[in-house]
């Protein structure tokens, strides 16, 4: 179990730099201010409200939002069925994104053809077929396969690892075992606020990075909850929507 609970009043601005408005893209900062009845009062803001721009996005308060945050994360990451979805996608999406990088592929594909063509010259020049033109074939295609060889080595050495399910399912595990500030600088790439929903992005194994048309989601929530809010006697009502995706 994470033990945010028990810290996280004593640190400032958990999710500072992650958050982006949902509505004008711009980054929700923090901000703290003084109610007139003196109490200190901290929340989230989008900078393009704060600057006059015409986005209309609510200020939401820092503790809310940091626990909706953390709550999010750490039950999901609790549950092994979601764990394994994640695994799995990413499994899916690293294997595709080697099928994608074909340049290796295509040096290895020319390389076969090369050592065929090598190997029907050889076989040529044993039933005694031998002339110049032999001769030069088989010195360009030994030069060509040395030269593919090199190449090859060079591409291979710069490919992704590839990463198993289990040291993928490690990346997960291990934002378990991190402190709030830590937790969230280690897994969370960004997230999207709107004022009815909001998109949690995990960040994934460093050898593994689908651009935004490869991620996937994985998590859906629609929490509801009330809170108090001064102006009002009553409880005001809220719901939310949660993404977590990669
Ligand atoms: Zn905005």
């Amino acid at each position: 179990m994470n033990k945010y609970g028990k810290t996280s009043v004593k640190i400032e601005y958990l999710l500072k730099g992650k958050l982006k408005c949902g509505y004008c893209g711009l980054s929700m900062n923090a901000e703290n201010g003084t109610a007139r009845n003196g109490e200190r009062k901290y929340y989230y803001k989008c900078w393009g409200r704060k600057h006059g721009t015409k986005c209309h996005k609510e200020a939401i308060q820092k503790d809310l939002l940091e626990r909706i945050v953390l709550d999010e994360i750490t039950n999901q990451l609790n549950d092994k069925n979601n764990v394994n979805v994640i695994v799995q996608g990413l499994m899916a999406l690293q294997m595709k994104l080697n099928k994608e990088n074909n340049a290796l592929n295509n040096l290895l594909q020319t390389k076969r053809q090369v050592d065929t063509a090598l190997q029907n010259i050889m076989n040529a020049i044993e039933n005694g077929i031998f002339s110049n033109t032999t001769n030069k074939r088989l010195h360009d295609l030994e030069e060509q396969q040395a030269n593919l060889e090199k190449e090859i080595l060079i591409k291979k050495s710069k490919t992704a690892v590839v990463l198993s399910e289990k040291e993928i399912r490690e990346f997960y595990e291990q934002a378990l075992r991190l402190e709030p500030q830590m937790l969230i600088n280690y897994l969370v790439k960004e997230i999207l606020v709107y004022d009815d929903e909001i998109v949690i992005k995990y960040n994934t194994p460093t050898t593994i990075s689908p651009d935004e048309s490869q991620g996937f989601s994985f998590y859906h929530k629609t929490l509801k909850f009330a809170y108090k809010v001064r102006q009002r006697r009553d409880m005001k009502k809220f719901e939310i929507k949660i993404e977590i995706r990669v």
